[in-house]
């Protein structure tokens, strides 16, 4: 049960016109951004195997439980990751995903509305939550998770800005809700008060010096500020982390957490979901309350975000607190070498070309190219000179 995919590219407009293209050769004929090449059975977006052209979620349904093991197919029913590459030219919308019963809900809730799946205001495309990992293959920037509450202070006295700063330095916000109450009443400033924020906001921006801590933010906010000149969105990285990870260095997003991809290519394994609450940096729909319903406002020390990798054979582990999902990294070498599979898998070359066997089926993938193993294959052997990519149940 080898299949080599085809896998559908998303022309989000934020997607990178180029990295697609520079890092395994994927052609773009129409010059259209090439946001998000997705591997899976997510209905928005489905891979088809190569040989035959099929849906791979028909492929799967013809051999349940085997395709899928047994345990996935007990606790899941299905495929129950979607693994992707972020082209990320210009920063996403600062979001947050619903976790597993609010999902249920809201799903079941929208559904019984009578919205339409494509309705702008539908929040809930399915009934699953949407944990995310992301794995750097360029230099790649992000916002994830609130900053300390010390570290908001210090950034909002530097930057001093009308109605902003005196919320976070006022004596009486001591309380466990300050950053709930905090991102409420930035986001609820009038258009008046947003205008004069811009205003102090730009005066700031065109200066230089300060703390690394204020430089850093200065940096990241000037080019959202080209990007959304209406947007009070643009705060973001005064109130969030942000996050650099080097090419080989992950990390994980919780649902309910605020975040933000800003720029560079990386893979990104989730639960198979699609549902997203947004709160800016977005022409799409927002909805704050809805946001603020979905959000754990605490804060996550920097430090905590990134993943520590374990190391065996070869093999990078990332492990995840999720059941929807493992991720490894994996360089193959001349030998022969064999994996066992725990449930479904979908392979992915990253660079240089990798053999996948199992017995008389040798499939060979370049830079790019992915790969479906049924679960009842059991076993597969791998060999090559390249990188390989594995998501798994
Ligand atoms: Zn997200």
């Amino acid at each position: 049960m080898l299949f080599k995919l085809n896998n559908v590219i998303q022309p989000f407009a934020w997607g990178s016109k180029t990295m697609l293209s520079q890092w395994a050769g994927i052609p773009n004929r129409d010059n259209q951004p090439q946001a998000e090449l997705w591997m899976g059975v997510h209905p928005s977006g489905e891979s088809r195997v190569a040989q035959t052209n099929e849906r791979l979620s028909e492929v799967i349904a013809r051999d349940i439980p085997g395709a899928l093991g047994d345990y996935t197919a007990r606790h899941f029913g299905q495929l129950p990751f979607l693994f992707k590459v972020l082209a990320v030219d210009q920063p996403l919308s600062i979001q947050v995903h619903p976790d597993l019963a609010s999902a249920r809900a809201g799903y079941q809730q929208e559904s019984a509305m009578g919205l339409a799946q494509d309705a702008p205001e539908r929040h809930f495309h399915d009934p699953n939550h949407k944990p995310e990992l992301v794995y750097a293959l360029t230099p790649f920037s992000a916002l994830n998770g609130f900053r300390t509450w010390e570290e908001i202070q210090l950034l909002l006295a530097d930057f001093n800005l009308p109605f902003v700063s005196s919320l976070a330095l006022a004596e009486h916000n001591e309380g466990c809700n300050r950053l709930e109450n905090l991102f409420k009443a930035v986001m609820a400033l009038d258009s008046e008060q947003k205008q004069q924020v811009f205003l102090a906001l730009d005066a700031f921006l065109a200066k230089s010096g300060g703390s690394h801590l204020v430089e850093q933010a200065r940096e990241f906010i000037k080019p959202l500020r080209q990007l959304h000149p209406d947007d009070i969105g643009v705060l973001a990285p005064l109130f969030l982390n942000i996050v650099f990870l080097e090419p080989g260095e992950a990390m994980f997003l919780y649902p309910r957490t605020l975040h933000a991809y800003v720029s560079g290519l990386a893979l990104e394994v989730m639960a198979n979901s699609d549902n997203v609450l947004r709160a800016g940096l977005t022409p799409k729909y927002v909805d704050v309350s809805q946001v603020v319903a979905h959000t754990d406002f605490h804060s996550s020390p920097a430090e905590s975000l990134k993943l520590v990798a374990q190391e065996q054979d070869g093999v990078r582990l990332f492990p995840v607190p999720v059941e929807d999902f493992r991720f490894a990294v994996i360089a193959p070498s001349q030998d022969w070498r064999t994996r066992f599979l725990r449930g479904p898998e979908i392979l992915l070359c990253l660079e240089g070309e990798v053999t996948i066997r199992h017995q008389n089926t040798h499939i060979s993938l370049s830079a790019g190219e992915s790969l479906f193993v049924g679960n009842k294959t059991l076993t597969y052997d791998y060999q090559g000179n390249g990188t390989l990519a594995r998501a798994y149940n």
